[in-house]
Parts: C-alpha cells; sequence; structure tokens
C-alpha cells in the first residue's frame, strides 16, 4: 500500500515553525495531527494584494505598503511605544510597536532597506502610522496576495496560522483514489487533494454544494460506514449456538395481558426472536419513544431465552429503573421463572445468595445497574443482555459491549431518543435496528401548552386543582441555584416558594443531592409522599411514575426540542390525561417560538428530533457529543440526506463484490476517530 499518507497522520508539532507554545494551543482544540488542521475552513480573507503610495493611503483600511525604514525612535519611557519612521517616494508614514523589543524591530525593519508591510492604517499628529503590522517582509510575494482567516486565530496570529496551512497544502500527498470509478463520476472525478487545496481556497468559501466540497463529505460517510460495516461482519461470524423455543412463555404472558401488542411491537419481537433464533450473534438496537413499550418487547423476548436454557441479565442505568422493570417482569412472567434484583443496595448475605444461584442456573434472570458486570458476577449459561441505554454509549465502548458474555450472548440495547434514519446510519450503523413507531393505542397524547411567566398566577391555581384530584406534578427548572444566571429559575428557589404555598407537599431533587438520597425521595414520589416535585433536567431518565400527569418547565426556551420532548414523556403514562406547561419569559427569539409550536403540534419524538436536527444541527441534539462519539466535520445528516444514502448503496456493493479491503484502508486509516478498525481487520 502507498503509504502517501503518513505525512497526514504525523504529530502537528512535525512541522516547521510550530513550537511547542503553538502545538499546545492547537491541540486544546483537538487538532492533534496534520489531518485534523484540514478541517478547519477559513471564514473570510483579507485582500493584502494591492500595494498603496504613502499619500493615497485610506484611513482604517487594510493596506499593503512597500516603504523603507529611515530613522528608529526607541523612548526609554514605560508605556511609551516604539517608532520606526519609513517613507516611499510619496511620504512619510511611522510604524508603531506595542510590546516588540528594540532589537527585534532592527532585524525586522533594518534601515535604508525595501519592506513590503501590511496593515490597518491611523492617523495621528499629522502622520500615516500602521500599529504592528500584520505582515512584514523584504519578500514581496509574501505578503502581497489574499490572506485567508480562520476563526482559530487565538493565541495564534493569522501570519502564523496561514503559514501552517500553506506548509501543509504544499506538501500534501497524491493518495491513490479509494473512490469506485462510478462514485467518483458523481463528483466528476476531483481527487482528494485537490478537493482539500480547494476547501482552503478564499474563492471557495461556503460552496457547500461543489464537487470538491460533496467528495469531501462523502468519503467522511463513506468512511465511517465501512468500520461499521466490519464492526457488524465481525459480530456477525461469531458462531453461537442457535437458541431454542416453542414461544411457550411469550405466549402465555401475552394472553395475562389487558391489552394487544402494537403492530411495531409484534414486528420488533419478531426481529430479534428470528435473531435469537439464528446461528449468528445478535447485536441489535431497539429503538422507540418513551413509553412505546419496548421494555415490554425485551421482557417478552427474555422469556423465549429462558425457555431455551439460557439465562438473561437486564442492565438498567439507575437502581430505580433497574426496581422498576424487575417489578414489571415479577408482575407479568409466569410462575416458575425465578428473577432478582441486584444493585448496589442489595445486601451481603442475598448477594452471595443471587451469584451462588447465578452459577447454578437456578435464577433464570437478573435485573440490575452497571454493578451486574463490574463485580464478579458469574452466570452458569449467560445467553442475552439487555441494556436499557441511558448513557449514550460511543461507538468503542459498544464493540466492547458486544464482546460481553461471550459467543453465545446475544445483545439487545434499547434508546428511548429516536432518531431519523440517517442519523441512525450515522451512530448506530454498527448494529441491526428496530423500530416502535406506533404508541399504544390507550395512550393519550399529551396536551402542550405554553405560558408566560407573568400569568403564574393561573399556574399555580391550576396546579391546586390537580393536586387536590390527587394528581402528581413534575416542576422542572434550568439551575439548581441562582448562583450564576438571574434570568433562570431556580431549583431551590422554587421549591421554597411553592413549600410556602403547599407545605409538606413538595419535594427537591437535583444532581447535588446524592445517588442514595436521590432514589429515596424519587420512591417516596412514587409511593405519593407528596405531590409536586421540583426538580432539574435529572429527571431525565426513563422511570414510569403512572400518578404524575402534569409537568411545568421553566425556561422553557433554554431547552432543546428533543429534551423537552423527553422531559414530557415522563407524564402521561397513567389513565389521566398528560399535560404539559411550557413556561416562558414574553421576549422569544423566532427560534424559541419555532420550537414551542413544533411541541404543541407533535407528540411522536421520530418528527421532533428531525425538526431538532434542522434547527441545531445533529452534533448537538440529544447529548451525543457527550458521548465521545466520532463527529464529522463537514457531513450532517439531514443536509446530506443523499451522499448518506448514496455511501449506504455503495458500502453494500463492497460488502458483496470486494472482501479485500486494502484499497479503502488509507481512506480508514485518515478518518476513523474511533480508531477500532484495526481491532478488526
Ligand atoms: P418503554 O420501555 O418504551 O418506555 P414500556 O414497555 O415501559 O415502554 O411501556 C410503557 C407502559 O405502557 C407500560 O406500563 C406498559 O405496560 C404499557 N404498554 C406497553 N405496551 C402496551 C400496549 N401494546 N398496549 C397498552 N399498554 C402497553
Ligand atoms: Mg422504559
Amino acid at each position: 500500500m502507498n503509504k502517501n499518507y503518513e505525512f497526514l497522520l504525523k504529530d502537528i508539532s512535525k512541522l516547521k515553525n510550530i513550537g511547542k507554545k503553538t502545538a499546545l494551543i492547537l491541540k486544546k482544540k483537538n487538532i492533534n495531527n496534520i489531518f485534523d488542521i484540514l478541517w478547519r475552513v477559513p471564514q473570510s480573507f483579507t485582500d493584502r494584494s494591492n500595494i498603496s503610495k504613502i499619500k493615497d493611503l485610506h484611513l482604517g483600511k487594510i493596506t499593503t505598503v512597500e516603504i523603507t525604514p529611515l530613522k528608529y525612535n526607541f523612548p526609554r519611557i514605560r508605556n511609551l511605544p516604539n517608532k520606526v519612521i519609513c517613507e516611499d517616494d510619496t511620504g512619510k508614514l511611522d510604524c508603531i510597536f506595542f510590546n516588540s523589543y528594540e532589537g527585534y524591530i532592527r532585524k525586522i525593519l533594518p534601515l535604508n532597506e525595501k519592506i513590503t508591510i501590511s496593515g490597518k492604517v491611523n492617523y495621528f499628529k499629522n502622520r500615516y502610522q500602521i500599529t504592528n503590522p500584520t505582515y512584514l517582509s523584504k519578500d514581496k510575494s509574501i505578503v502581497k496576495k489574499i490572506h485567508n482567516k480562520y476563526s482559530l486565530t487565538e493565541g495564534i496570529t493569522e501570519k502564523k496560522y496561514n503559514s501552517i496551512i500553506n506548509q501543509i497544502l504544499d506538501n500534501l500527498p497524491n493518495l491513490d483514489e479509494w473512490l469506485s470509478p462510478k462514485i467518483a463520476k458523481l463528483f466528476c472525478n476531483i481527487r482528494w487533494k485537490e478537493s482539500i487545496i480547494k476547501l482552503h481556497n478564499y474563492q471557495n468559501i461556503g460552496k457547500h454544494n461543489s464537487k470538491f466540497f460533496k467528495r469531501l463529505v462523502f468519503d467522511e460517510i463513506l468512511s465511517s460506514f465501512i468500520v461499521f460495516s466490519e464492526i457488524r461482519k465481525s459480530v456477525k461470524k461469531i458462531k453461537k449456538n442457535k437458541k431454542f423455543f416453542l414461544n411457550k412463555y411469550e405466549k402465555k404472558t401475552i394472553k395475562n395481558f389487558g391489552f394487544s401488542l402494537t403492530k411495531d411491537q409484534i414486528k420488533t419481537l419478531k426481529e430479534i426472536n428470528l435473531d435469537l433464533a439464528s446461528k449468528s450473534k445478535m447485536f441489535r438496537i431497539l429503538q422507540g419513544d418513551v413509553g412505546s413499550g419496548k421494555t415490554i418487547v425485551a421482557l417478552l423476548s427474555s422469556l423465549n431465552v429462558i425457555e431455551s436454557g439460557n439465562q438473561v441479565a437486564f442492565m438498567s442505568p439507575t437502581e430505580i429503573l433497574a426496581n422498576q422493570h424487575y417489578n414489571l417482569a415479577k408482575k407479568i412472567f409466569p410462575n416458575g421463572i425465578n428473577i432478582e434484583l441486584l444493585t448496589g443496595k442489595t445486601d451481603n448475605v442475598s448477594k452471595k445468595i443471587i451469584t451462588s444461584n447465578l452459577k447454578n442456573s437456578n435464577l433464570q434472570m437478573v435485573f440490575g445497574t452497571h454493578s451486574l458486570f463490574q463485580k464478579k458476577t458469574l452466570f452458569n449459561k449467560l445467553g442475552y443482555i439487555i441494556i436499557d441505554e441511558q448513557h449514550k454509549f460511543g461507538v468503542k465502548q459498544r464493540k466492547l459491549l458486544s464482546d460481553k458474555g461471550g459467543p453465545n450472548c446475544d445483545i439487545l440495547l434499547m434508546s428511548a431518543t429516536p432518531i431519523p434514519r440517517t442519523l441512525t446510519m450515522a451512530i448506530y450503523g454498527d448494529m441491526d435496528l428496530s423500530s416502535i413507531k406506533e404508541k399504544p393505542k390507550n395512550r393519550k397524547e399529551i396536551i402542550t401548552y405554553s405560558k408566560r411567566e407573568d400569568n403564574i398566577k393561573d399556574v399555580l391555581s391550576f396546579v391546586k386543582k390537580e393536586i387536590d384530584k390527587d394528581n402528581q406534578i413534575f416542576w422542572v427548572c434550568p439551575l439548581i441555584d441562582d448562583s450564576k444566571k438571574i434570568d433562570h429559575q431556580s431549583a431551590i428557589q422554587k421549591f421554597n416558594s411553592l413549600n410556602k404555598l403547599f407545605p409538606t407537599r413538595v419535594g427537591i431533587i437535583h444532581s447535588k443531592i446524592d445517588q442514595n438520597k436521590k432514589e429515596l425521595i424519587l420512591k417516596d414520589f412514587l409511593d405519593k409522599k407528596f405531590d409536586i416535585l421540583v426538580s432539574t433536567t435529572i429527571i431525565e431518565v426513563g422511570i414510569d411514575f403512572p400518578n404524575a400527569n402534569v409537568i411545568i418547565i421553566e425556561n422553557s426556551n433554554k431547552f432543546g426540542l428533543s429534551q423537552l420532548h423527553q422531559l414530557r414523556g415522563r407524564v402521561g403514562r397513567g389513565v389521566n390525561q398528560g399535560k404539559c406547561i411550557l413556561m416562558f419569559k414574553s421576549n422569544l427569539s423566532e427560534n424559541a417560538k419555532k420550537r414551542i409550536k413544533i411541541l404543541k403540534s407533535s407528540n411522536d419524538g421520530f418528527i421532533i428530533s428531525e425538526e431538532d436536527m434542522k434547527l441545531r444541527g445533529f452534533g448537538d441534539i440529544l447529548g451525543f457529543k457527550q458521548s465521545g462519539e466520532k463527529k464529522f466535520n463537514l457531513a450532517d445528516p439531514i443536509l446530506h440526506k443523499d451522499l448518506f444514502n448514496i455511501a449506504e448503496n455503495e458500502v453494500k456493493r463492497i460488502e458483496i463484490e470486494e472482501t479485500n479491503l486494502s484499497k479503502y484502508k488509507t481512506l480508514i486509516k485518515l478518518y476513523d476517530k474511533a480508531d477500532i478498525i484495526y481491532d478488526l481487520v
């Protein structure tokens, strides 16, 4: 393989003119190697290509002049700048320097030599001045041209940054083409190197519809899809013992439900069952809005695994959720199936019994948190792991998960943040996907209202009516206390004021309260020991509070669409009509108005996340940023939907036609930030 690409993977400090200090500044911006810096594109440019005579200078304008230094004026008084008196054949001009040493000035502006300088022209005491010229050289050609402006110049001068970029562009390697001829033709056969050069040409700023730009976008998508495809292949290669079952327990349990499964529940359950019964390991994600019935599907499929003689582990992000799932299972599972709850709270004696029962297969299923896998919990025959995903895993973490439990263990991830298909491909492309779009029929849509803060009296009298009817209320504030931002409602303040109005009927929960206490408060709320729970956004997790039917969200304009939808999903899970009140200040931005309108008009998480992406870009939504998930530099699942679809088909073609991936190694080496492909191929 051609190793030309290695230049691009060199550490940024290997470039000429980059000292430790500059390298450190760049590294802080996540620019580690030369390849990384290519994606900071110029924002604008400064034209320094015209040389003016001193007599024609315009004040306030960035200008290039060719001058001859005549005399130094270095006042030995603090705070007075150093000055160099210069001229051309039409007049005089002073170069002013703050914070520069004499020696340096003598070097860059030697007397009686022609120097080209560029900077902003000022006028002071009847003289033209240029203060701290941006460019300054004996070599005219270095100054006299168009210079790119990059947003990333904090701590690095424009001159320095341009010299770095230009050095890289001058040394860009010719890479062997990885695109197939048919695909390359879509982009008029423009090569990678040429595309990068165009990307940094000031004439192309903002030309996101050009072939060169789309080619670079496509490269990003293609590389990530190839990596996903390799992960999938490697998981599929794992041969497992087929699980054999006749859906005996599953059918029995469904019969006892007071409801019938939705079409999507039936469809997804079938997809999972087929995987369980197949001879390759399942690695699947079950996606659906909060309350769409995912847990029921996961539990029904667990029954089949149990019927096949294997054990099941169900992992939740918090103890209270583990508890809820466990209790639900206890309620619906047929008699004779042994299940247990194993969390940090389980006492040592019970723990010992549980672990020994897992080892000798007396226990068929265990519910818990992370601790299920951290401790030495040994299963006799673990065949299925279900992970209720609130903690968005990155690709690399998921790859580790897929290895858990050994080859015979199927893996199901559940996600309550429905996202559009292109985003699913971009984020979960390593997994098979099952989606529940349709909600249970008995579920009423949550009614969403918006209220201005000054109408708080109406809200309070509404609250009073609701709690008199024995209903429960969530009251969400963006902040814990009001130390920082005065225009935000704080949970502590809200709690205090509500507590005066409704003594003993209000509770509070936020992230500074320790985990054990938090769970206790939530449990008390579940047990209806109080009526109003004031909180920050930590109630976002998927706990079922069947009696809570109202959620009030303060400063709702501070939250993203998807987050508001998730919050609202906390209510309306019981028999009573769910209601959501979005509180806001009077002056809303257009964007905030739009968000509120969308929420009022739709209860569908798929639609909402798509709108959210349109408004905010995909990087921001749903906390995928925090997961450390590989982020695209140029590609965007909404803007480049067409390219995602082309890449999807191309990868399918590659999977069938190309057994040898060496052609793509350069692409993957350069673009695979997760850096996992080399564990695989
Ligand atoms: P999710 O895990 O997607 O949040 P759950 O499986 O916990 O959803 O279901 C939420 C609630 O809806 C539960 O109380 C469950 O019993 C109920 N439920 C699930 N499926 C149906 C259905 N098809 N019809 C009616 N109720 C359902
Ligand atoms: Mg759930």
